[in-house]
């Protein structure tokens, strides 16, 4: 999910390993079952990240990880069969920086779980627009704290204003994306894996 977390699991990922699993892939009659969505748990079983089953096989075979559990395809390769895990643990653990997730559109409006900040409605990305809670015209800066997800009508209702000044209040104040959210939205996305749910719900 993190570029960072992404970056550094590619870089655990040798050439060697990749080739088999490309192999192992060709093979394989049902490559959508790659595509499922993989816990990955740090060694201390704290959930860090989601990846592909595809990336988790790769860290699987690499030694860098172990299943923890499997969710019921086999992946055939040439000499090898192996279940599709649900969820990996890395062996060694590794220090996530949660804090340097990459400030983006995307990333913001998924903080804030696609409401607009001001007046709560849901929306689809497309209806969303991000709002500077200080204006770029007053010095508002460009920053997690500063962004948020905002309709159109409440972003032309704000305009050059702070919201003191327009009268509307933020749900919540805008923060760095961190551990918090981040498990939030592993929650999300596991909720329909049942095998995810003892890393998840405690
Ligand atoms: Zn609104």
């Amino acid at each position: 999910m993190g570029a960072k977390i992404d970056n550094s699991m590619r870089g655990m990922v040798g050439r060697s390993a990749a080739g088999v699993l490309a192999v192992a892939t060709g093979s394989y009659p049902n490559s959508q079952a790659l595509h499922a969505p993989v816990l990955v748990l740090n060694a201390s079983y704290e959930p860090i990240n989601v990846c592909a089953a595809r990336r988790a096989i790769v860290l699987v075979l690499k030694g860098v990880a172990m299943a923890e559990e499997e969710n019921g395809h086999f992946l055939h390769a040439a000499r090898v069969a192996m279940r599709v895990p649900s969820v990996i643990r890395l062996l060694e653990y590794r220090r996530i920086p949660h804090q340097t997730r990459a400030l983006s559109r995307k990333n913001i409006l998924l903080r804030d779980r696609n409401t607009c900040q001001y007046c709560a409605l849901v929306l689809g990305s497309g209806e969303l627009t991000l709002d500077h809670v200080i204006p770029r015209s007053r010095g508002g800066l460009s920053t997690w704290e500063n962004l948020v997800a905002c309709c159109h009508p409440c972003n032309r209702q704000k305009g050059n204003q702070t919201p003191a000044e327009a009268s509307m209040t933020l749900m919540r104040e805008p923060r760095a994306f961190n551990l918090h959210t981040s498990r939030h939205i592993m929650r999300l996305m596991g909720r329909s894996d049942d095998k995810w749910r003892k890393y998840l719900f405690y």
